[in-house]
Parts: structure tokens; C-alpha cells; sequence
């Protein structure tokens, strides 16, 4: 480290949300450093679906999942194959005549917002996606929401940072955070600000934030290009994602550049046992195959699970940590963090140079009381 001049800015972690806080601040002019334990990446960002979806949970949320879409939207056309970016939409799966009345009410509230967003019937739905249960009531088709390849979009981020000077330390855990700095086995490394960007692992550098694991399952399948066409989620995803319970599961596969298919998903609390549940995980197919009988003419290849960083309002914290001058914080994003990683970089960003912000920053802020918030 020594003989380099000093970073403006040092980021821990090497996940997305970290690679995006880098992107966005070397854009801007700063000189940065990044700091992973493992190598780019291999966190949570290894594990997910990478659905850029607009959700609307809360307010906060809709406002910083539909800028982070749009600010994807904005690197679609550079980004490399590999990235297996595509604008597949969403389409929220209504069973019967309650949930439509639900569709009816988040199409009102998306397009209030500004999100394009269209009521599907159930002959509609059924064109659409033919592998669908018959006599499904109908949908709500999300057209401009998004898939991608989370590993090589954080490669991508990362590689776009350090062709501006930025610097990538793989293999370089930090130990502890000072005062504008960061403490790793080469010694103390000073910086204008530190950004605590570790994903689950971030309260073990900042140990009062309200972030615990939240376990998920995936299961990849064999090749049937044009199986679906959209990610397809159950209206009753929301409830799974947040009820406080131990275990839950929730219709919900994405269709891949490959032809396979994604098939979540399931949330739990045990801890960081990456174990595979398989009670759940067949809970998780059964509920899969409830919505799309013919998944069970598909071979699934392998399972695995990861850890949501999760927080107790469903909110990300993004913003200063005031009790260390010069620390932020940009974690917590639970099941979203793929979609919003864009959105934390730019207002960080913002915080960090000072600029209007272009969102509100306060729901985000982890000085916030959750509880409060959640009330
Ligand atoms: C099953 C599942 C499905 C999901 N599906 C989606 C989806 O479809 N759409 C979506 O938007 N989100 C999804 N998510 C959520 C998303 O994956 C996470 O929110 C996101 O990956 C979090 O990124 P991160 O950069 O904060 O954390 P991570 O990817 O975990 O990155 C943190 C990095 O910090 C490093 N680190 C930790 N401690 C230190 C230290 N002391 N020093 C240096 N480095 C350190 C780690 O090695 C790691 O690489 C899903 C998650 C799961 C588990």
C-alpha cells in the first residue's frame, strides 16, 4: 500500500453494492480503493436471481428500486454479453379475483409513480405463458423490469473503476475501521472517506447495524429455452418476503440467457448454516410446480443458498454512520441488493461530494430507529 498517494475514498467489499459505489465514485473523479477479503463478487452477488425489478413494499422502496432500474437502463448498452442483461419485465401472477383486485391496486400505484405497468387477464396471461396453471385469474406485466448475470455485472463495475485508477486488493481482508480509515495486515490505510459496503458481514466492522442473514434457496434447471419468457412471481411474494416467521416460500422463475430456468424462492432465519433445508427447498418446488405443473418435466442441476443482508424495516442503510467521522454505510439490502446497488452509488456519491441529492437520502439513512420507521 505504501507509495500509493492517499484514496479519496476506500470501499469494503467487493460485492455489487460495493463495485457500484466504486463505479460511481471514480466517475466522479475520486481516487479509490477497494478492499475484498475473498475475490469480487463471491459474497451474497454469487447467489442470487438478478431481477432488476421496481417493487413497492414502501415508498422508499419504490423510489430507490425504480431510479436504481432506471440507472441500470442507462449502462444497458454497454454492458458486455456476458452480463446476460435483458429487459425480460416482471409479471406478478394473480390466482384469483382478490388477487386481481390487487393488481388493479399496484397498477394505480406504479403508474402514479411513473412505472409503466399493464393488467393482464387471465386469457391474456395464459398467451403469454403458456406453462402457466390453466384458469389463472390474471397478471400485472411490469414490461420494463429486468434480468441479469449479477457475478460479471460486479466485474463489469469493478473493471470500468479501475480502467480510471481505481485499485482492486482481492484476498486483503479489513479487519477494523478508524477515523477515516481502514485496518488491514499491511497495516493502517488513511482515506477522505470509508465505505463499509461488506454485505451480512458488515456489523462485524460496525457492530451496531441492524443486519442479520436471511437464508434463500435456488434451484437451476436443465435447457428449455422459451419455457417463460418473463420472471414470473406470485402476488403473495411480498407477504413471503417479509413475514417474520422462521421459513417461507413464494412462487417465483426467471428464465436465463441459457434456456434454464431459475426457480425461488425460499426465506429463513437460521443463522449462516449455508446447509440445503431440503423440506424447504421441496416446499419451494412444490409451490413452484402449484403455479407451473410442467416444471416437473424439468431436470434440476444443482441447488444452492445465500445469505440476504437484511435489516429490520426491509430498507437498505445507505448513508454516514455518524458515530466514526468519515465511515458510511452501504448495506442491508436484503433481497434487492442487485437491483439497488446502483441507486446506493449514487447517493453516496452525492452524500460523499457533497451534491443535491437526487433522492431523498433519509429513509436510507442507518442513524435511522427502524422500529420507528417500520411504524
Ligand atoms: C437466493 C437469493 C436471491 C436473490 N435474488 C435477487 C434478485 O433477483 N434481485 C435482487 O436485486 N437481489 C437479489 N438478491 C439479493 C442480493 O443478492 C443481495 O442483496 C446483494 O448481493 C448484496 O450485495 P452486497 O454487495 O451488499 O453483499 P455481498 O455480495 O455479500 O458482498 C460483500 C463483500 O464484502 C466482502 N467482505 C466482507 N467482510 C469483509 C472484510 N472485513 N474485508 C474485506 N471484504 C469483506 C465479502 O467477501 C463480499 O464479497 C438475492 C439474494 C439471495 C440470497
Amino acid at each position: 500500500m505504501r507509495g500509493n498517494p492517499l484514496p479519496d475514498a476506500i470501499v469494503v467489499g467487493a460485492g455489487i453494492v460495493g463495485a457500484a459505489c466504486a463505479e460511481a465514485l471514480s466517475r466522479a473523479g475520486l481516487r479509490v480503493e477497494v478492499y475484498e477479503a475473498a475475490f469480487a463478487g463471491s459474497g451474497t452477488t454469487a447467489r442470487p436471481m438478478g431481477h432488476i425489478v421496481v417493487m413497492d413494499d414502501s415508498e422508499a422502496q419504490m423510489a430507490l428500486t425504480r431510479r436504481s432500474r432506471e440507472l441500470w437502463q442507462d449502462f444497458a448498452p454497454e454492458l458486455p454479453a456476458a452480463c446476460e442483461d435483458e429487459a425480460a419485465g416482471t409479471i406478478w401472477v394473480a390466482a384469483d379475483e382478490e388477487e386481481m383486485e390487487h393488481v388493479r391496486s399496484k397498477h394505480e400505484f406504479y403508474g402514479a409513480r411513473g412505472v409503466a405497468t399493464e393488467v393482464l387477464d387471465g386469457a391474456e396471461l395464459a398467451r403469454l405463458e403458456p406453462n402457466l396453471r390453466p384458469g389463472l385469474a390474471g397478471g400485472l406485466l411490469v414490461p420494463d423490469d429486468r434480468v441479469l448475470y449479477p457475478p460479471a455485472a460486479t466485474r463489469w463495475l469493478l473493471e470500468r473503476a479501475v480502467s480510471r485508477g481505481a485499485r482492486l486488493s482481492e484476498g486483503v481482508e479489513v479487519l477494523a475501521l478508524g477515523v477515516r480509515s481502514v485496518l488491514t495486515r499491511a497495516g493502517e490505510r488513511v482515506a477522505g472517506a470509508v465505505i463499509n459496503a461488506a454485505g451480512f458481514a458488515a456489523p462485524r466492522l460496525t457492530p451496531r447495524l441492524p443486519i442479520e442473514p436471511r437464508k434463500g434457496h435456488l434451484v437451476i434447471t436443465d435447457r428449455h429455452p422459451g419455457f417463460c419468457t418473463r420472471q414470473l412471481v406470485e402476488l403473495g411474494y411480498l407477504k413471503s418476503a417479509h413475514t417474520p416467521g422462521r421459513e417461507s416460500v413464494a412462487f417465483n422463475v426467471q428464465p436465463r440467457a441459457t434456456g434454464q430456468l431459475l426457480i425461488g424462492s425460499s426465506r429463513e432465519l437460521v443463522g449462516l448454516d449455508p446447509a440445503i433445508n431440503r423440506p424447504l427447498r421441496d416446499r419451494m418446488l412444490r409451490r413452484a410446480m402449484e403455479y407451473m405443473p410442467a416444471l416437473a418435466h424439468l431436470s434440476a442441476l444443482r441447488t444452492w443458498t445465500g445469505f440476504r443482508p437484511a435489516t429490520p424495516d426491509n430498507l437498505p442503510l445507505i448513508g454516514p454512520w455518524e458515530p466514526l467521522p468519515g465511515l458510511y454505510i452501504a448495506a442491508g439490502h436484503e433481497g434487492l441488493g442487485i437491483t439497488t446497488a446502483t441507486g446506493t452509488a449514487e447517493i453516496l456519491a452525492d452524500q460523499i461530494l457533497g451534491r443535491a441529492p437526487r433522492l431523498d437520502p433519509a429513509p436510507y439513512s442507518p442513524m435511522r430507529k427502524a422500529e420507528a420507521h417500520h411504524a
